[in-house]
């Protein structure tokens, strides 16, 4: 890398977030990481000192609009402007869609897909100004191919890929990327809710025949960060193990 180039991971305390902030980490990228809780906070910060690497963690719930403005204050404070965005953090609140509530809708689309609306508009600004920029977005196998019980994360999955491709079209010729990477069925406290029959079920129909770690899906954002990268835009990476192809 010629310049540190800054990277912000939301919801880095844990599961596919904390992968994404390690891998970066070993890098040599400078590393935000966000959590909502101070035990997230430290663990964040313990990560970046292990990997001898600049950077902080800091409080953020993504959907708190009034917060967003602050934190890329502190960011461009401490170290300048995120030229990596990772939106990473997301929930599940399943349901049959007939015993739905307003809010179990709501939640989800709110945190998986309308607070992507919003971060990425506050930090893509700096990007444009930069000319250069990437922005991953997590999305879900699910977002393709549908899943009973998920209309709710099934939906915002969905979006979140045509919010990329469009962001794609309007931000390319300024040097930024924006891309999508699709998890399967990861190993991390989301899917360690499912009971072991679900679970068991799930991986009899996934070809390579086990769960995906937080590492191998970290390595594709990796390289969707990097120069290697420069010439992918508006795409969909699958890491699922061949679940859906
Ligand atoms: P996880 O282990 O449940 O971790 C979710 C992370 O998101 C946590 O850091 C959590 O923070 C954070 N988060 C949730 N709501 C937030 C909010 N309102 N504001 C800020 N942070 C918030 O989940 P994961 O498996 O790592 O999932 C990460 C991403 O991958 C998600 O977008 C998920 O949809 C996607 N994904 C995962 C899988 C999988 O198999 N694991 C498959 C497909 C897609 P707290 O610790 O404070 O709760």
């Amino acid at each position: 890398m010629s310049v540190t180039k800054i990277a912000l991971v939301t919801g880095a305390n844990r599961g596919i977030g904390h992968g994404i902030l390690k891998s970066l980490a070993s890098r040599g990228y400078i590393v935000i990481g966000t959590s909502r809780s101070k035990d997230g906070v430290s663990l964040i910060e313990n990560t970046l000192k292990e990997h001898k690497t600049q950077g902080f963690g800091t409080i953020f719930d993504v959907k708190d609009k009034d917060a967003l403005v602050n934190l890329n204050d502190k960011i461009k404070e401490k170290f300048g402007s995120v030229s990596i965005l990772v939106n990473n953090a997301g929930i599940t609140m399943d349901n049959l869609l007939i015993r739905m509530s307003e809010e179990e809708w709501s939640d989800v689309v709110d945190t998986n897909l309308t607070s992507i609306y919003r971060i990425t508009k506050e930090f893509v600004k700096d990007m444009m100004k930069a000319r250069f920029g990437r922005v991953i977005n997590i999305g879900s196998v699910v977002g393709v191919s549908g899943n009973a019980g998920q209309a709710n994360y099934s939906a915002a999955k969905s979006g979140l890929l045509g919010f990329s491709k469009s962001l794609a079209k309007e931000v390319a010729s300024r040097n930024i990327t924006v891309n999508t990477v699709s998890p399967g069925f990861i190993d991390t406290d989301m899917t360690n809710k499912l009971k072991d029959q679900q679970k068991q079920q799930l991986i009899n129909a996934i070809p390579l025949g086990r769960m995906g770690s937080t590492e191998e899906l970290a390595k594709v954002v990796c390289f969707l960060a990097s120069e290697d990268a420069s010439y992918i835009t508006g795409e969909n990476i699958n890491v699922n193990g061949g679940l859906y192809m």
